[in-house]
């Protein structure tokens, strides 16, 4: 008797182990779109003098995707925008918990960095000077919270089961570093198309674009989420546009047909852009936005023959809020920056890129900048890595080479932004996105090792669930 009471013990305990391992949650995935393009007139970003938008060439949108493994939940949130303050976002995961319980710190909300639309006000002495504290722009920035929410409560509601599977490819014809080394040993900043003095790009590219893809249980495409580091400034002008990322959701659509939504989110490409400077082409257009998108899709459209489905897909959520130092300035610096802006647009580019920093710096009265990673997982195969500004190459390639995880994404401009984030060896080099960055040395790997920290943490969590 005791002997088959053990044995129906271990029986029961083994099914009830079996049942344990296969009772793969089923995810859940709801997406959608909504449009956030700004009425004509509304300040254009991206540049250190104020545009008005005339028109608009094609629309913006907070696009949003929630996962639901059964237990937890997570958005993923991209903007058609050039950059999103640590205000909005909390604003946006404020109002997103409210109407749908998703904690928060749950929801990944990043910018495009599109350079043709609107400019918002980011709290910094250089709002006044390309319109981020006009009237359209504060309008636009206040409401922008309630997009972001009504994104992902819609996706939300929408919630269904899917299948998700994934692949990298690899397109390394489309981002250039465009910090040069050139002959006089100086580091030169985009030198122009054949300039003769250059030797040759300071930095590497990330040529992987990472695809995550969701279809429903009966083989409709839902979701395409497509991660590049590649800066979005080739339409120019003044007409409202997504950019290249906007022309990238055109051609999916025309294969995966209207009803799939394509996300977008930018990599670590502080330092890079599109211009080849072996190659005589004006590159910029809405043409040229057109042939980067088409080519990003190429890759996408390779990337769909080598989906490998995610298995495990509990999800899991961590993050951080570190402290970054500030840059360096001196009294002198400050009294060279007040005369530089009284100089108004007599002032060089590169001088009121300087005035403007040392100004937001100085303004900070020593405090430093209080910024958030953030890690999303998913089973032991993807990861997305939220970084809070614009992140130089190398320090989005360091933290994929140490991640654990099959794919790891990383959404730069994410969940807030301080600007420019060199890596430690750009600061003695110099020029414009070092002269721009409002982080001291040492900012960049400090988010590196929070975000391979808690990669390692999350990792060690699917591996104790075994
Ligand atoms: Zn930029």
């Amino acid at each position: 008797m005791k002997r088959h009471k053990l044995i129906r013990t271990v029986v029961s305990v083994v099914v009830f182990l079996i049942s344990l391992s296969s009772a793969q949650a089923e995810l859940r995935v709801g997406v959608t779109m909504v449009k956030i393009t700004p009425p004509t007139g509304t300040p254009m970003a991206g540049y250190y003098y104020a545009r008005g938008s005339q028109e608009v060439l094609d629309d913006l949108f907070a696009k949003a995707a929630v996962l639901d493994d059964g237990t937890t939940k997570a958005a993923l949130v991209v903007c058609d925008i050039i950059s999103l303050p640590r205000s909005i976002v909390q604003d946006a995961r404020q109002l997103i918990e409210q109407q749908t319980g998703i904690p928060g710190g749950h929801v990944m909300i990043s910018a495009t960095h599109t350079h043709t639309g609107p400019t918002l006000p980011r709290d910094s002495a250089r709002d006044n000077q390309d319109g981020g504290s006009s009237n359209p722009a504060q309008t636009y920035a206040r409401e922008l919270p309630q997009r972001i929410a009504q994104a992902v409560a819609e996706a939300n509601g929408k919630l269904q089961a899917v299948t998700v599977s994934y692949a990298c490819e690899h397109e390394d014809r489309l981002a250039f570093c465009r910090r040069f080394w050139m002959k006089d040993g100086t580091v030169g900043w985009n030198p122009g198309k054949r300039n003769p003095n250059v030797i040759r790009p300071v930095s590497p590219i990330d040529p992987e674009v990472g695809v995550v893809y969701c279809e429903t249980t009966d083989k409709k495409p839902l979701l395409t989420y497509v991660n590049y580091a590649l800066h979005t400034d080739t339409t120019g002008g003044t007409k409202i546009s997504a950019d290249y990322p906007g022309a990238l959701a055109r051609r999916l659509a025309e294969y995966k047909g209207p009803d799939m939504v394509t996300i977008f989110a930018n990599g670590a490409c502080g330092n890079l852009n599109h211009l080849n400077v072996n190659w005589g082409q004006p590159q910029t257009s809405p043409a040229e936005a057109n042939r980067l998108g088409t080519i990003l899709a190429g890759a996408v459209l390779k990337a769909y023959m080598d989906l490998q489905p995610v298995r495990d897909t509990a999800l899991r959520v961590r993050s951080q809020v570190l402290r970054l130092p500030l840059a360096k300035i001196t009294p002198e610096d400050l009294q060279e920056a007040k005369a530089i802006v009284e100089k108004k647009d007599k002032a060089t580019f590169m001088e009121q890129v300087r005035a403007f920093k040392v100004l937001d710096v100085d303004r900070r009265a020593g405090t430093p900048l209080e910024v958030e990673v953030q890690v999303i997982t998913m089973g032991e195969t993807l990861a997305w890595v939220s970084l809070p500004g614009e992140i130089f190459v190398e320090l989005g390639l360091s933290i994929k080479a140490a991640s654990p995880f099959a794919q790891t994404h990383i959404a730069e401009l994410a969940n807030g932004s301080v600007g420019y984030i060199p890596n430690r060896s750009a600061y003695p080099e110099g020029n414009y996105e070092v002269v721009s960055a409002r982080c001291g040395e040492g900012a960049g790997e400090m988010l590196v090792q929070a975000a391979v920290k808690m990669l390692e943490e999350l990792k060690a969590q699917t591996t104790l669930r075994k």
